[in-house]
């Protein structure tokens, strides 16, 4: 039961927060919401987002370790 909770929440996040990397086949660039980059590395640096400060990072682990030390959840 509480394995399933803990899942789900998961899942939530996951959908709340990524953003998507597109190749750009114009500019030849990679793009993350409406931000431009050079290369894919920069691009992913950058696709995790917190929804409360839109700081951005580049694994979901850095992302939630932000949220608990700046938004306490
Ligand atoms: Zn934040």
């Amino acid at each position: 039961m509480n394995l399933y909770l803990t899942t789900n929440s998961t899942k939530l996040r996951f959908k709340l927060n990524y953003n998507p990397i597109n190749y750009d086949l114009k500019t030849g660039k990679f793009q993350v919401q409406s931000e431009k980059f050079e290369n894919y590395e920069d691009a992913r640096a950058n696709h995790w987002q917190c929804d409360k400060c839109e700081h951005r990072f580049s694994t979901y682990k850095s992302l939630r370790g932000h949220k608990k030390e700046v938004h306490a959840y």
